[in-house]
């Protein structure tokens, strides 16, 4: 069977280094906010250009960390693309702000620069992007309007490590951004992880009180906070694998770049790619009318595939307010997607035999 992702595959190459790391922690008996979190956040700062990072619980975290640094609450409009997974609306909606959902390019399925400013009001107070499937926003119409309506650009960059946006990485496109180091994410971790990376200070050392129970001096608690942090075992594996993030998403380039010219089926839509050379692929998204009959035939001939995402945020149960929304291009993406088997450890002839399985498909 080919896997989606052969996460053990993943992982077994940093086998050696991890577990004499793990020895070393479990020795020193410095589980949280030591030295691996230190260096994996200096590490992890350099790697997307920005002055900080600060490690934290998982994606979520990051986000709903920066959304409350900035002081956004209740009346306070976000707008967001409404094709996303659950955690980036969670993230506004957890801090009692409202979510304006803007429909993505059919394209680059990213928000449509284009769709954005119509939905600006008074209450307005950020733009959160998020790099989809790992390929960046296009950001210089949002640059625009972030500067003309005085808005923050916060960074949804849980599918995007390493990716670039006219040379200068995710994470440092906006003003704050949140990063996912959940396992299977093209930096992933044994569990959960996550991080904010930014180049201001202020919100930088907020966030970091924030998540430290509010507090900059240990028993000193001048925010209502969370506990959300990154620990010593979770900083090391990232700090370990960060070295090989660069050559793992070149490795996913090949795969992608060996679909994108192989796969001929008039009933299958490839992803269209702005820039190759810095799209790092977190997921390869096909589409088509028959979504279920595809992943089906793959099914039967030992392709595993998954669904990025079945159903969309408005239409979920929790959001039962935003459930009459019509939001048609979303609705229609989250129809027809659906993610070929994609990782660094792909091999060559896995990724031929996912073309010629599909090239074979017949869409009745
Ligand atoms: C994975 C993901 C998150 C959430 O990350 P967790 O670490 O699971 O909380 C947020 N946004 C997007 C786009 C994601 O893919």
């Amino acid at each position: 069977m080919i896997k989606f992702l052969d996460l053990q595959a993943v992982n077994a190459r940093f086998q050696d280094e991890i577990t004499a790391r793990f020895n070393a922690i479990s020795g020193s008996a410095r589980y949280l906010l030591g030295e691996e979190n230190a260096n994996f956040c200096k590490h992890f700062s350099a790697f997307c250009g920005t002055n900080y990072a600060l490690g934290c619980g998982n994606g979520l975290d990051a986000l709903r960390l920066i959304i409350q640094a900035y002081g956004f609450s209740k009346g306070d409009e976000i707008i967001v693309p409404a094709n996303t997974y659950i955690a980036t609306i969670l993230a506004i909606t957890e801090n009692g702000c409202t979510p304006v959902f803007v429909e993505p390019d059919i394209n680059t399925y990213c928000i449509a620069p284009d769709l954005i400013e119509e939905k600006i009001s008074e209450r307005t107070k950020a733009i959160l992007v998020v790099h989809l499937y790992g390929q960046a926003c296009d950001m210089a119409k949002i640059w625009e309007l972030a500067k003309k309506y005085n808005l923050k650009i916060i960074e949804d960059s849980a599918q995007a490590h390493g990716a670039c946006y006219q040379n200068k990485k995710v994470g440092n496109l906006g003003d704050a951004s949140g990063f996912s180091f959940y396992p299977g994410k093209n930096l992933g971790c044994f569990g959960d992880g996550g991080a904010v990376t930014s180049n201001d200070e202020e919100l930088y050392l907020k966030v970091k009180a924030i998540a430290n129970y509010g507090s900059h001096i240990k028993y000193h608690n001048i925010y209502k906070g969370i506990n959300s942090r990154l620990d010593e075992i979770q900083a090391a594996v990232l700090d370990i694998k960060l070295k090989y993030l660069d050559e793992d998403n070149a490795k996913r380039r090949i795969i992608a770049e060996k679909y994108c010219t192989s796969i001929h089926n008039p009933a299958i839509i490839l992803p269209q790619v702005k820039d190759k050379n810095s799209h790092v692929w977190h997921v390869f998204v096909v589409r088509t009318a028959k979504r279920d009959a595809l992943q089906n035939y793959l099914k039967e001939k030992g392709i595993e595939t998954i669904i990025h995402y079945p159903i969309p945020p408005h239409k979920q149960e929790a959001y039962k307010e935003y459930n009459a929304l019509s939001l048609p291009i979303t609705e229609k993406i989250h129809r027809e997607v659906l993610s070929l088997p994609m990782s660094p450890v792909m091999k060559e002839n896995e990724a031929e035999f996912v073309i010629e399985t599909l090239n074979n498909w017949k869409a009745e």
